[in-house]
């Protein structure tokens, strides 16, 4: 009987505790293709928490990078678009969406935003990761739809700055992440900070 031993492969009864892909966001960044510039897993897990996914809402990833919110967000069930200037970036993109098997729910997007964003379909949410200023948190401001929410995360004084104004000016949520992870240090351990991250989540 062929059928039996295929129901059990489906069931998954043989696997190896702890296998597949865990359902939470926040997987490890050696999980991905990256050059060092990653948002990395805790900080990850707090973005997507904030951006609060559902099945097959749509997210403007500004910012892409290794492309790893896009990437989370699509094993939540939405779709992406990973907007990000750096064509090395693009191929890093690129990797993640096929090692993960998001092609046809991420799609990586060369381009800077605002401009890229030009002519997009309206998003449910914006993650913003990279290229924060005045002027992009404006435009931003203008095309989202009513209900949309943007996310942001800030690693410079500057652009913590401008976070702060916005939150001011439009309400919405301010939290800074300030973490710290245990290190060899000499024959001991020790606390290897992060830098902080500041993050604005706002619902248009
Ligand atoms: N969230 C990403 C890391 C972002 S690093 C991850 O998890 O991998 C910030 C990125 O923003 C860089 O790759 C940089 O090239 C990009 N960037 C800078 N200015 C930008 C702009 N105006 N539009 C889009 N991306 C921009």
């Amino acid at each position: 009987d062929i059928a039996a031993p295929v129901v059990v492969a489906l069931c998954g009864a043989d696997l190896p505790r702890g296998s597949g892909l865990a359902r939470a966001a926040g997987l490890p960044d050696s999980d991905f293709a990256h050059d060092g510039q990653i948002t990395r897993s805790a900080v990850r897990a707090l973005t997507l928490a904030a951006l609060a996914p559902r099945r097959g809402e749509a997210l403007w990833d500004i910012g892409g990078g290794s492309g790893s919110i896009s990437v989370e967000w699509a094993l939540a069930g939405g779709r992406a678009t990973c907007i990000e200037p750096r064509a090395d970036r693009i191929a890093t993109i690129r990797a993640n969406i096929d090692g993960f098997g998001l092609q046809g729910r991420v799609a990586a997007l060369q381009g800077s935003a605002p401009e890229a964003l030009e002519g997009l379909a309206a998003p449910d949410a914006v993650f913003l990761g990279g290229g924060a200023s005045a002027g992009l948190l404006d435009r931003l401001w203008t095309l989202l739809p009513p209900g949309a929410r943007l996310v942001a995360n800030a690693v410079t004084l500057d652009s913590e700055a401008l976070l702060a104004a916005m939150q001011a000016r439009q309400g919405g949520r301010l939290l800074r992440i300030d973490l710290a992870e245990a290190q060899p240090l000499g024959r001991m351990r020790g606390w290897q900070p992060q830098r902080p991250v500041v993050q604005w989540a706002v619902t248009r």
